[in-house]
């Protein structure tokens, strides 16, 4: 099953970037076409119909986001951090643990009424998940789900998205 082999190939780094923070590395994932490819067949039949829209999240929603679009024939949007999208953006700020941060979306990358998918690597806190489902919306984007490859369910990330369908492929405890 993919999650076995994702566990098995999933790298931990302990204290990174920080102390305290328990680091998932997917770079051995990408040594691994054949996973790689599953990886992506699985999101794209989950989300099978009535995908418009597949949005990254940067930068780690990069990886998968724009083959998981293909896959689905639908169009690849990135949110960006603040200052690097060189176009007319929507703006929205999150918590961070210490401070905020904001996200930032062009203001035509998605027509009112289009379906959404977000995608990034891994649902923590779900903040950022969350700030970009505000963002799709002010757009007049309808979010039809979130994937992550990762789920830390120990933060509960999922509560914050409430009410979507959310896709994981390994949860840790
Ligand atoms: P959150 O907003 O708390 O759900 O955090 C999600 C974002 O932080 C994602 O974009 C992840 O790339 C990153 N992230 C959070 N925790 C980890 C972790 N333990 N390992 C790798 N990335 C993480």
């Amino acid at each position: 099953m993919i999650s076995e082999r994702l566990l098995k190939t999933i790298r931990h780094i302990d204290n990174f970037p920080k102390p305290g923070v328990g680091f998932k590395d997917l770079t051995p994932v990408f040594r691994d076409p054949a996973l790689c490819r599953e990886l992506v067949n699985t999101f794209a039949a989950d989300f099978k119909e009535g995908v418009n829209v597949v949005v990254g999240i940067e930068s780690r929603g990069f990886f998968f986001g724009p083959s998981i679009a293909l896959e689905l024939n639908a169009a690849f949007v990135p949110v960006r951090k603040k200052g690097k999208l060189p176009y007319t953006v929507h703006s929205e700020a999150y918590a961070l643990e210490y401070g905020h941060d904001i996200l930032e979306m062009h203001t035509d990358a998605i027509l009112p009424g289009e379906t959404v998918l977000i995608h990034d690597d891994v649902l923590a806190t779900g903040g950022t998940a969350e700030a970009v489902k505000k963002l799709v919306e002010k757009a007049g984007g309808i979010v039809v789900g979130f994937s992550f490859i990762i789920e830390l369910a120990f933060l509960n990330g999922r509560n914050r998205l409430d009410g979507h369908k959310v896709r994981t492929l390994v949860t840790y405890n």
